[in-house]
């Protein structure tokens, strides 16, 4: 670690709560506790200012796949903010770090995906499809086609278009979301609404509504279906097998676009490429971010499949949409490095053979504990159902209560994991050992014992 920086927290924590506002953070509440200021970070740990050392088992965002500290990034970054810090892609113009990760992103993706647009985040990815969707059957003459059908409890990004594709309820009750044109089905979610069905039943059920809402909405004002291959946000919701091949069915069937929103299972977090890989589906668009860089610096994009792409190229005149930093030089720079490692280092054949099977079988013990109602997961994902009684699949009262304090005694206990309810979600960095692996494992049990000790002190009244 290079020279050691002393920080004075009381100053920091006053400063931030005078300045700062945060995303997705009840202010009153965080200048009551105090932030928790991180200040450095290497492999799969993180170090706060306080000097507690953190087994980071979310890789920040979802976004850390290579882990922290590659200097080889810093050192992309460093070389191309001398040799050109930025210039942009509009008005016949470009850079090669841009074009050489286009061309590196097309190979990558499955054959049929051949063209990328570059924006700086999954959020900005997601608002760019919503417009090239509906100029494409704008151009095809059926203008009519504009509805994007989604999931309820789905994550998409925060901006207004974004925050409509998802299915986030607490989201949309802020500004008056969704916007027109966004509609949701039911959510994959087996554990918590597959009732008494099987979840191979349960999985062609939900499916069978995107069928549907198309019949109800009427074919002539359906553009699209979006969906995350794996829900992250929503609370790593695995989908049952018998979900994505029915929903590529009825897409194929009625000929709407397929989004597949790869922003967290791209880049190895299943083993595979992408998770459209990992399913088998046939995407037209897939929007990227998180991953690509490894969150080393901010830069997203929008994969697009060959029918979108050969209509936007013939027909469309200048499509009119763009941001200032799409195929930011330096970011794109950087990026290039993070794919680099993962390709050369092997990283997604390691998940996809080694350590991604061992966390899976240690995870699946979880199981047995008297807390956890199931342990589930797919390559460098993962979540526990905290429940109160695991033969009826119950939740205790006041979801997130028991939820969020296990998230605390993690934090105690030296490991990030995040609680969505009272659902406890990991997305390691993919580079973690399996001796990383046996740490955050038997971090997670001590939570889970200390978690059922304080239980019986919660209020679940207040
Ligand atoms: C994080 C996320 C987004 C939004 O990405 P930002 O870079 O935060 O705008 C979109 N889709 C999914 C599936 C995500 O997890």
């Amino acid at each position: 670690m290079s020279s050691e920086q002393r920080f004075e927290i009381d100053d920091l924590r006053r400063a931030d709560a005078g300045h700062h506002l945060h995303p997705f953070t009840d202010a009153k509440e965080l200048n009551r506790q105090g932030t928790r200021v991180i200040v450095k970070a290497d492999g799969v740990y993180i170090w706060d200012a306080e000097g507690h050392k953190l087994l980071d088992a979310m890789a920040g965002l979802w976004c850390v796949n290579i882990g922290y500290g590659r200097k080889e990034l810093a050192q992309a970054a460093y070389q191309q903010m001398q040799q050109l810090p930025y210039y942009n892609s509009f008005f016949q113009c470009t850079t090669p770090p841009a074009i050489e990760l286009a061309e590196v992103l097309a190979k990558l993706a499955p054959s049929h995906i051949n063209h990328v647009f570059f924006t700086g985040s999954g959020s900005e990815s997601n608002d760019t499809i919503v417009r090239m969707v509906r100029r494409y059957w704008d151009l095809l003459g059926e203008p009519q086609k504009t509805v994007i059908i989604s999931r309820n409890n789905a994550y998409h990004g925060s901006t207004m278009a974004a925050a409509s594709l998802g299915g986030m309820k607490f989201m949309h009750a802020q500004g008056g979301l969704p916007l027109p044109g966004f509609v949701h089905i039911d959510q994959p979610y087996w554990y918590a609404e597959g009732g008494d069905r099987d979840p191979v039943t349960f999985g062609l059920e939900v499916a069978q509504q995107l069928e549907q809402k198309i019949l109800e909405l009427g074919l002539d004002r359906v553009a699209a279906f979006i969906g995350e291959p794996i829900q992250g946000a929503g609370g790593v919701i695995i989908p049952p097998e018998s979900y994505w091949p029915e929903v590529q069915r009825i897409c194929d069937k009625y000929g709407i676009l397929l989004i597949v929103d790869e922003v967290i299972c791209g880049f190895g977090r299943t083993g595979k490429w992408f998770g459209s890989d990992y399913y088998g589906i046939k995407p037209d668009f897939m929007p990227i971010a998180k991953g690509l860089s490894s969150g080393y610096l901010p830069i997203g994009g929008v994969m697009v499949g060959d029918r979108v792409s050969q209509v936007l190229i013939d027909k469309c005149g200048e499509f009119a949409h763009g941001f200032t930093y799409s195929g930011h030089p330096v970011a794109a720079a950087v990026a290039l490095a993070n794919l680099k490692i993962l390709r050369e280092e092997g990283i997604v054949d390691t998940v996809a053979d080694q350590t991604g099977p061992y966390l899976q079988q240690r995870w699946a013990e979880l199981a047995e504990h008297p807390l956890v109602g199931e342990a589930r997961g797919v390559g460098f994902l993962g979540a526990l159902e905290l429940v109160k009684d695991k033969a009826k699949r119950e939740f205790y009262p006041k979801l997130g209560k028991v939820g969020g304090l296990c998230r605390d005694l993690a934090i105690e206990n030296g490991l990030v994991m995040r609680a969505v309810g009272d659902t406890m979600i990991i997305s390691p960095p993919l580079i973690a050992s399996e001796a990383h692996i046996d740490e955050l494992v038997e971090k997670v049990r001590l939570c889970l014992d200390q978690t059922l000790q304080g239980i019986p002190k919660l209020n679940f009244d207040e």
